[in-house]
């Protein structure tokens, strides 16, 4: 039967493709791809004529069938998604399971991931971390989210947009205490740039300049120091005036 290739693409910087990927992507049968006009520039660039077929998580079961029944008829399916690594924050992770579930050979090629490229350069611990990914939007399951890993010492990798991003910051600081944090902007493109600072100072930055691009936020796992800022248990209890002892 035939072979389900992961196949990650570009952050930003387009001499990021690998050597393997492009080879991949020419030999495959078919490119199932998040958003086809997209990767259709990318094929452009790289001079591949496979052809394309659009593939979104949840939103079509059948066209899931379809690369199944092709995987099983052995044909070569390579995925992509518009950047970086496919099934991280972007669609893949149902194919790949029902691809487990039928026995279907599935290869993975490394290369660019947004959460990674920030951390290694970041200065943060690197030898524990966990991937959070896109917080949900609603502020009040966003805290929910985020008191999870409140007591987690690895450095934590996050994933925002721009506008929210001023917000997030300041939930984070709510949640987690003023720690250190790391803003990661427009990675491998003209104008990456890396911000350093406590949550608090970062949170202002983005108040007084909105930045503008794609960015990681990384903040440093619990290190014991953030209990002071935290509210500690015995705050707002038994101090109000009409308790009586
Ligand atoms: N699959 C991708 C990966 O492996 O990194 C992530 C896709 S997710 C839909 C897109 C998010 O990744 C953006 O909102 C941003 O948080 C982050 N991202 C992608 N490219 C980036 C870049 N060049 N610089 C900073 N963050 C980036």
């Amino acid at each position: 039967s035939g072979i389900l290739y992961l196949v990650p693409t570009p952050i930003g910087n387009l001499e990021d493709m690998t050597y393997r990927a492009v080879k991949v992507l020419k030999e495959a049968d078919v490119i199932a791809a998040e958003d086809t006009r997209n990767t259709m520039k990318l094929c452009h660039v790289f001079d591949i004529a496979t052809p394309l077929v659009s593939y979104h998580e949840h939103s079509r079961q059948n066209r899931e069938d379809q690369l199944i029944e092709r995987l099983l008829n052995g044909e070569t399916v390579a995925l992509v998604s518009d950047a970086g690594m496919p099934a991280i924050s972007d669609p893949g992770q149902d194919l790949v399971k029902r691809c487990v579930e039928e026995k279907l050979k599935v290869v993975p090629l490394p290369g660019a991931n947004a959460a990674l490229t920030a951390l290694i350069a970041s200065g943060l611990p690197t030898d524990m971390f966990a991937f959070v990914g896109f917080l949900n939007r609603k502020k009040k399951i966003k805290h929910e989210q985020l008191e999870q890993w409140r007591s987690s010492r690895e450095t934590l990798l996050f994933y925002e947009s721009p506008h929210r991003v001023a917000a997030t910051l300041g939930d984070m600081r709510e949640v987690l205490g003023n720690r250190n944090a790391v803003l990661c902007r427009e990675l491998t493109k003209k104008h990456e740039e890396f911000l350093r600072g406590t949550l608090e100072e970062l949170q202002k930055h983005c108040e007084s300049a909105p930045l503008k691009g794609e960015m990681v936020i990384l903040v440093e796992g619990r290190t014991g120091e953030e209990s002071n800022e935290e509210e500690q248990w015995w705050e707002g209890l038994a101090t109000a005036d009409h308790v009586k002892v």
